[in-house]
């Protein structure tokens, strides 16, 4: 991939969502690409390609896709019963022309996106659509993973309730 060079001067200082660029890490990316070194506004710090900072894809040092995931599990406490609508809606929902579940074009882009409670999350915009594919992929199972969980353990606590008015207790 080829990159502009950018004058560190310029740079430094510069904001990109919660991210401020410190200065030029002596790294380079798996891509070989140019990583700078990133003060969050959470605390942490982080090297973020120049590439990420510049299209918007990386705002953060990760915390705010935490916090977005964070709200998808909190989503995911209300419901009961759309647990298996979200199930058996996965199988059969498509976008519109990747024909990949969760995939949408975004320009000459691939934005993942998982569709929760009639409310759309987006996971990402990627360059390639086994990205977005992946990305959307590793978003589902971890929803799948929580869904359930928060499922059997809301049937395990209504189940314990059952068993104590069943005995008098
Ligand atoms: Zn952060």
């Amino acid at each position: 991939m080829r990159e502009k060079s950018i004058n560190s001067s310029d740079f430094i200082g510069k904001v990109f969502g919660r991210l401020t660029v410190t200065e030029c890490s002596e790294k380079r990316g798996k891509r070989g690409e140019i990583l700078w070194k990133c003060f969050c506004s959470c605390g942490n710090a982080a090297e973020v390609p120049q590439t990420d900072l510049l299209r918007g894809n990386t705002v953060s040092c990760g915390c705010k896709k935490r916090e977005n995931n964070q709200n998808i599990y909190r989503q995911l406490r209300l419901v009961d019963g759309t647990c298996i609508d979200f199930l058996e809606k996965r199988k059969t929902r498509k976008d519109n022309r990747t024909g990949k579940i969760g995939v949408s074009l975004y320009g000459e882009r691939y934005r993942a996106n998982i569709t929760l409670q009639g409310k759309r999350y987006y996971l990402g915009t990627f360059d390639s659509l086994e990205e977005a594919v992946e990305e959307r992929k590793r978003a589902e199972e971890e929803l799948h993973g929580a869904f359930l969980k928060a499922y059997y353990d809301r049937k395990k606590e209504e189940q314990s309730e059952a068993r104590a008015i069943a005995s008098g207790k």
